[in-house]
């Protein structure tokens, strides 16, 4: 069987987020294998902490007992992850995230946000983590049309 690529990845991103009713799905990776996967739940749990990528983070870390990881697992995110969840990403030790669209891109169906970038709060990390972005953009950037934020 072949490897799993990052496009893979994210349609599985794709598919948390379509699970949980919202534009915001996300993966974690280790060793070319999805270990965990999440969508959004801030209205169903009532938290607003409950971003696709800081569940994802969390249930990782319950399963593995432990706060962090020294390396090699990465983070897929449909949306480019906010201040608080690439906060998260840094804290939690993810060497590198990939997300489908931009921030920018999605400002007019989603204005509500801290307009800061992902790639601007772990550039002010002592240790940043790989950021790439663009993978099957179009189809992160439809998730917005499908699951209207109101
Ligand atoms: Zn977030």
């Amino acid at each position: 069987m072949a490897p799993m690529t990052a496009e893979d990845f994210m349609r599985l991103a794709i598919a948390a987020a379509r699970d949980s009713q919202t534009p915001f799905g996300a993966v974690i990776v280790k060793d070319g294998e999805v270990v965990v996967s999440a969508g959004n739940t801030v209205r169903s749990d009532h938290d607003p902490t409950c971003h696709a990528e800081v569940n994802a983070i969390r249930r990782l870390m319950h399963r593995l007992g432990q706060p962090s990881v020294s390396g090699g697992y990465t983070l897929y995110s449909t949306c480019e992850p906010c201040a608080m969840c690439a906060a998260t990403c840094f804290w939690a030790g993810i060497d590198h995230i990939v997300y489908g669209v931009g921030s920018n891109d999605f400002a007019d169906q989603n204005p509500n946000r801290i307009a800061i970038r992902c790639e601007e709060v772990l550039r002010r990390s002592p240790n940043p983590c790989q950021i790439s972005h663009g993978v099957l953009r179009e189809e992160c950037k439809q998730l917005h049309q499908d699951f209207l934020l109101d």
